[in-house]
């Protein structure tokens, strides 16, 4: 696979011109593109929703996009909550899929008519106590152990703080069930960034076999199974992208074998994607100003790890393009740079790129979901602008760059203090 940019040098100069370098930029065409193959790949299931994780990509211009596809919103913050309240979102377009949650952000949730999914037996207390219990819920499963499809490990839920036992989710249901809940969901997430279209059948197999158990068990009308997030893209070039499509058929034949015999064919599915809903339709856009030749070669551009963390945080591989050069050999080895006082803040370590210039313009590619959301302001960086590509090649800007007045604005009054 090789990886194109969506944005051409000639675009990106003229976007320049306009918004200074960095910013993040989205492309519209291909995320309304991809929403529609998922609802196209479960629309086999009457009531199939996605709830976009809004923490991937917490930006108004992008929720509305999703919505007009049809999109809900997945939160767990008060912040994000308010966000999608704002965006337009309504009862039943948000799920609250939280944990280690404060009392007032159930509060709120309920107000807004969120659907809650409670991560924790110990919350129905602290719900019933806050809200009361609304007539829709859900709980969150966890099985413990580790994860695996075929014989490879995926990752392991036994050691994440995520959901319930087993025994607990059957005595959250019946606890529910007397305080007056009617509509039950389960919740799950099991594996991150899956390139594998074997994630959600198997994990949909699990939750299909649950849900059986757990109608019998306590009596209780389960309505929804939330598949969660966790269906990824490949940020190397030489992975294969999921197929949704054969995804969500492989989640179709689990449905038929397992929830239609035992008379739950009504269950509605749900899926909580961000990165894959998001990830490869967004770019970093950032101009080389130094190159250093020391130990090593490295390439400096004007982004820093404040405005992309997965690479220091992770060591998160990202693809990156000389714009202009994509067509001369990678003959030389250099690692990029941001301008941190961590030497952890590198775009790359070692890789082989086309001879850089001073000027030369890098898009970091896939920064669409858990990008521009993981900013932070260390070392007195600010967080960037974000722009969209509309479909018809115009663009705009959905988000200013923070300025210093921002970064100062919480010490307003402070200044002569102590
Ligand atoms: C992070 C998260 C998601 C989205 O995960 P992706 O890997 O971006 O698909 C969905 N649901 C919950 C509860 C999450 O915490």
């Amino acid at each position: 696979m090789l990886k194109t940019p969506f944005i051409t040098k000639e675009k990106a100069e003229e976007i320049i011109g306009q918004f200074p370098t960095p910013f993040h930029i989205y492309d519209e065409k291909g995320i309304r593109e991809n929403a529609r193959k998922l609802k196209q790949a479960f629309s086999w299931n009457k009531g199939f929703k996605e709830y976009f994780a809004v923490k991937a990509t917490p930006t108004p211009a992008i929720l509305r996009v999703l919505k007009e596809e049809g999109c809900g919103t997945d939160c767990s913050s008060y912040a994000e909550l308010l966000m999608s309240q704002k965006c337009g979102f309504k009862n039943p377009e948000i799920m609250f899929s939280s944990n280690d949650t404060p009392e007032e952000e159930f509060r709120f949730a309920n107000e807004i008519g969120a659907i809650i999914n409670l991560d924790d037996i110990t919350h129905i207390d602290m719900l019933q106590r806050v809200c009361g219990i609304p007539e829709t819920i859900c709980c969150r499963y966890n099985p413990g152990g580790t994860f695996s499809v075929s014989t490879a490990i995926m990752d392991n839920p036994g050691d994440a703080k995520y959901g319930m036992t087993r025994q607990q989710i059957r005595d959250a249901f019946l606890r529910l069930k007397e305080l007056g809940a009617k509509e039950f969901g389960i919740h799950s997430f099991l594996a991150s960034n899956t390139v594998s279209n074997e994630y959600y059948p198997k994990l949909a197999r699990i939750l299909f076999r649950l849900a059986v158990e757990l109608k019998e068990e306590t009596g209780v009308h389960i309505s929804f199974i939330n598949l969660s997030g966790g269906v990824g893209v490949p940020y190397t070039p030489d992975k294969e992208p999921n197929d949704i499509m054969v995804i969500g058929e492989g989640v179709r034949q689990a449905f038929e074998e397992i929830l239609v015999p035992a008379g739950l064919g009504d269950v509605s599915i749900f899926t909580e994607l961000g990165r894959f809903m998001l990830a490869p339709y967004g770019h970093l856009v950032t101009k080389v100003i130094h190159e250093k030749h020391i130990h090593k070669e490295y390439v400096g551009v004007d982004a820093c790890a404040a405005n992309l963390m997965r690479p220091a945080m992770y060591g998160a591989y990202h693809h990156i393009t000389v714009l202009g050069k994509e067509n001369e050999p990678c003959d030389h080895v250099v690692d990029v740079t941001g301008s941190l006082c961590e030497n952890n803040d590198k775009f790359a370590i070692d890789r082989p790129l086309p001879k850089i210039d001073i000027g030369d313009i890098l898009v970091i590619h896939d920064t669409g979901a858990h990008g521009f959301a993981m900013g932070y302001n260390y070392n007195g960086r600010l967080r960037s602008a974000e722009i969209l590509l509309r479909e018809d090649g115009s663009f705009v800007e959905i988000r200013r760059a923070e300025t210093v007045e921002d970064y100062f604005a919480t010490l307003d009054g402070f200044w002569d203090c102590i």
